[in-house]
């Protein structure tokens, strides 16, 4: 793995931020961008800038090709069995509003019960609250371990036969927690319930096959994965989006209209209502070219190693505590030092050139669960280096010694 020119790809790495360079550990908020990333949603605007779907002229065709283009770029990486299973939408938090709006709420009955998890980010909450009110629904949570793991026989022991909907996310975005998702959704699909994983945080680190996971629908944001933001993809299984009704109206989603009624369009476009984010679908397939060009192994290899050395190095400076499980979890490393707030070890940090972020991680319940007002989270991407890991070390120590 070449760091360095792969380094050289982000424009937004080579810059100095309070007089230091940047080191950017802030990637579970979103990741940076790659140059051919910018280059396309340019490239776009400067020539082939049309609406699609419906223009009468070359420039409108050559949009409509490249959007489409970059949908079967989506199902090719995610492995879904059909282009018409991948919707676009602005992000993680819109998918999950649409299923919860357009199928859930027409199916659930009062009593029918939803099951999340304590680890959820507020994504996968709150649409869920919203549908429960509607619909007369009822919310489960499964706990967690003290580790920050999920507690799988509380999995198991709480689904029955009302349980209608599982969603849970792949990876924890507040303490980096992997979900054997696979084996989950084996277990819900014995129950007969619907499977949605929120895969924000997992798209960007591990391979994902939607047809191996088995489940009904997946989720993603385009802006965690190198691609611009306003952008991101809802999968559903074909057999379940067909029965689904529109979630949105207006143009795109229909194929004819009068007063008198009108006919919906059929999958995707029925779920896509609007002018889309043409540039950022663009953007999106652009930098899954470039991510799966590059050797992901080797990749998730030096995340691991940038992750064990942060712990290892971390570990040893006083009053750190990490929260989370040390093996089971991705590039995401939460803590706290006893002698700080984690406000003011984030604004330390930046004064040094170091982004990361602090606060609940827009999962206020887990936060609860810990006792915890909130983390430190410094999250790693292939493009951060070892040396980054240590200065990162470093200046956190030299705050926890009260020299910074
Ligand atoms: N789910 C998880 C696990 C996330 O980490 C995030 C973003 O941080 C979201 C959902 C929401 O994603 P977005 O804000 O891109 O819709």
């Amino acid at each position: 793995m070449d760091l360095d020119s792969i380094r050289q790809q982000f424009p937004a790495l080579q810059q100095q931020v309070n007089d230091h360079p940047l080191i950017y550990l802030d990637n579970a908020a979103t990741s940076q961008k790659p140059e051919v990333v910018i280059n396309a949603v340019e490239r776009f605007y400067r020539y082939q800038n049309a609406n699609v779907h419906r223009g009468a002229h070359q420039l409108s065709e050559q949009a409509t090709s490249a959007f489409e283009a970059a949908r079967t770029t989506v199902q090719q990486f995610i492995n879904a069995a059909s282009e018409q299973e991948i919707i676009w939408t602005r992000g993680t938090t819109e998918g999950i509003n649409l299923i919860a709006q357009s199928y859930a709420r027409p199916q659930l009955k009062p009593g029918d019960e939803i099951l999340l998890t304590e680890l959820e980010h507020h994504a996968n909450i709150v649409p869920w609250q919203i549908v429960a009110e509607q619909t007369g629904a009822l919310i489960r949570v499964v706990p967690i371990n003290d580790n920050g793991d999920l507690n799988l026989q509380r999995f198991s022991a709480l689904l029955n036969d009302k349980t209608r909907i599982v969603s849970l996310t792949h990876i924890s975005n507040a303490l980096g927690t992997i979900n054997p998702v696979a084996g989950l959704v084996r277990q819900a699909k014995a129950f007969g319930a619907i499977v949605i994983i929120d895969g924000a945080q997992a798209a960007p680190h591990l391979e994902i096959d939607v047809q191996r996971l088995g489940c009904d629908f997946y989720l993603f944001s385009g802006h965690k994965l190198f691609a611009p933001t306003g952008i991101g993809v809802l999968f559903g299984r074909k057999t379940l989006l067909e029965t689904m009704p529109p979630w949105q109206a207006g143009g795109e989603m229909i194929k004819r209209v009068s007063f008198s009624g009108t006919t919906y369009n059929d999958l995707p476009f029925k779920f896509e209502a609007g002018t889309p984010n043409i540039s950022g679908a663009l953007g999106l397939a652009e930098a899954i070219r470039f991510l799966t060009a590059l050797d992901r192994k080797a990749l998730a290899h030096h995340e691991r190693a940038l992750m064990n050395r942060a712990v290892e190095l971390c570990s040893a400076i006083p009053g750190f505590s990490r929260i989370g499980n040390p093996t089971a979890c991705a590039s995401i490393l939460s803590f706290q030092l006893s002698s700080h707030h984690q406000q003011d070890i984030g604004l330390m940090l930046d004064q040094q050139g170091i982004a990361l972020r602090t606060g609940h991680h827009c999962a206020m319940p887990l936060m609860e669960r810990l006792g915890l007002p909130g983390t430190v989270r410094a999250s790693f991407c292939f493009y951060n280096t070892m040396e980054e890991v240590e200065r990162f070390a470093r200046v956190l120590e030299q705050i926890s010694l009260g020299r910074s």
